[in-house]
């Protein structure tokens, strides 16, 4: 008998067409180990929080050993451009537990991710190592802490069983709570092999599910598809506002509800260049810091594509009332760019602040500085800021002078700049430590830090610096 904690398991998806996912028993795992759990996220879904003497119990459950009565996982069918590429995919390594239905009424996914093979594995094993999942845990989470849309992280379970990567690695699965896992890529892979009729019907799902709005619009599909353009241009311009770079913006790694999805080469960038890549694979620099806002809507242009025929029937028509939504993405990214980054400065968005930034950020490339320390300094202690800047400076405090108190400026450049960002030094450490000599120490300071990332933390504030030669030589592999 399965361990009870309040899940209300209620999965819509297995309702849709049977062509869309694949029913899949749940891997076997020799030694299952509870590493990590959530317990604010827990409580926020209402469940409950482990007890020290079920511990046994909840690594049975977070590692799909033991399901609650009913439940069967499974694995989603999608599709997607993979660095430009069309591929036909899948949940590969992962399976959703089900859809968990909160004490208010909202509706999650909950998913194992590592959780073995299934039928759209292709060539890879289907399992996760333990340092990349607890390398999503840590970075979700912060993603969370920073207020930015995120998918979420409520358990780690290691499972006993080694997997085979550039070394040997202790295999994990974590446990990930969405308000979906659609993608852009679902839209593609119902276009793709399934009928029209299919597809509209999976359009009023997703309408119903996650943009109920979007049904009494004249064309739904295209109300549809401006509400998920707002909210990537929103997104991204928040992952650009903290210098998050994510790696691999496939169109299968695009969440339609406008999370950050699959944190797999993730990284925040340092040194302020707009060319960072972090990604082992990105030779293009397809994926770099600079190009997310272009991907994202060429991205959305792929969702665009899939949904045509639901736009209207006559083709030309279809597109040219697309690319008038398309085309929309870049004033809502530039929008939400200058909201975001005049907020940084404590200043509401207007042309003169969006000047000011630029300015700064034509600085910061120049003399190669550090772009979240920067912000750091300019909020608590500009007398650190770098020589150079001062022309700059001047000018922006005459600006502030002329719009604003200095305490109001103050107030608002602390809520918006964190102090404790995942820097590359620091996670590569405790990620270490914590994957491979099993001590969390590292790792749960970390976290903590990360989860209230705008709290000035004084005796931790070494974890909110780099070392001394700051560089964005730093590597990330993906899929690991
Ligand atoms: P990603 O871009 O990392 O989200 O993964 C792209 C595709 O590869 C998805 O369909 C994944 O399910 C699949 N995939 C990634 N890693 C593995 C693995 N170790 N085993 C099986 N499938 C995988
Ligand atoms: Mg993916």
């Amino acid at each position: 008998m399965a361990l009870s904690i309040g899940l209300n398991i209620d999965t819509e998806y297995k309702k849709l067409n049977e062509k869309l996912f694949s029913l899949q028993a749940p891997e076997l795992f020799p030694e299952p180990e509870l590493l990590l759990y959530n317990d604010r996220l827990a409580k926020d879904l209402g469940l409950d929080v482990p007890i020290e003497s079920n511990r046994k119990d909840f690594a049975l459950l977070f590692s799909g050993q033991q399901l609650p009565e009913g439940v069967e996982l499974l694995a989603q069918a999608y599709a997607g451009h993979q660095f430009g590429h069309f591929n036909r995919l899948g949940d590969g390594r992962a399976l959703l537990l089900g859809e968990h239905l909160t004490p208010s009424g909202l509706r999650f996914d909950i998913q194992f991710k590592g959780s073995g093979p299934t039928v759209y594995s292709r060539r890879g094993d289907g399992f996760a190592t333990l340092y990349a999942m607890l390398r999503e845990y840590l970075i979700s989470e912060a993603m969370a802490g920073l207020g930015i849309p995120s998918t979420r992280s409520l358990a780690v379970v290691a499972t006993g069983l080694p997997v085979q990567r550039e070394r040997l690695h202790a295999g994990a699965v974590l446990t990930r709570v969405a308000q979906s896992h659609i993608r852009v890529g679902s839209f593609q892979y119902v276009r793709q092999y399934l009928s029209d009729e299919d597809l509209k019907h999976y359009l009023d799902y997703v309408i119903q599910r996650h943009y109920p709005e979007s049904a009494l619009a004249p064309v739904p599909a295209v109300d549809f598809l401006r509400r998920v353009t707002e909210r990537q241009a929103a997104l991204i311009a928040q992952w650009m506002s903290v210098g998050f770079i994510h790696g691999v913006m496939n169109t299968d790694n695009m969440s339609i509800p406008g999370e950050t999805i699959d944190y797999g080469p993730c990284a925040f960038m340092d040194v302020y260049d707009p060319n960072t890549v972090f990604s082992s694979i990105d030779h293009q620099g397809r994926y770099a810091y600079r190009n997310q806002p272009a991907i994202a809507q060429w991205n959305l242009g792929c969702l665009a594509g899939a949904l045509l025929p639901l736009i209207h029937p006559t083709e030309d028509v279809a597109i040219a009332l697309a690319k008038e939504v398309l085309y929309s993405f870049d004033t809502l990214y530039a929008t939400a760019w200058n909201r975001c980054m005049s907020a940084k400065l404590g200043l509401e968005p207007t042309d003169a602040s969006l000047d000011i930034v630029n300015e700064l950020l034509h600085h910061l490339e120049q003399l190669q500085l550090d772009f979240s320390s920067v912000f750091f300094y300019l909020t608590y202690s500009p007398e650190q800021l770098s020589t150079g800047l001062e022309p700059w400076l001047k000018k922006y405090r005459d600006y502030c002078k002329s719009v604003d108190t200095a305490e109001s400026i103050q107030r608002k450049m602390q809520a918006h700049n964190p102090v404790f960002i995942p820097r590359n030094y620091w996670v590569e450490k405790a990620l270490k430590s914590a994957a491979f000599e099993n001590d969390y120490r590292l790792f749960s300071t970390l976290l903590s830090l990360y989860q209230q990332p705008f709290k000035k933390r004084e005796e931790y504030l070494e974890y909110s610096t780099i070392p001394d030669t700051p560089s964005n030589a730093y590597v990330t592999y993906c899929g690991t």
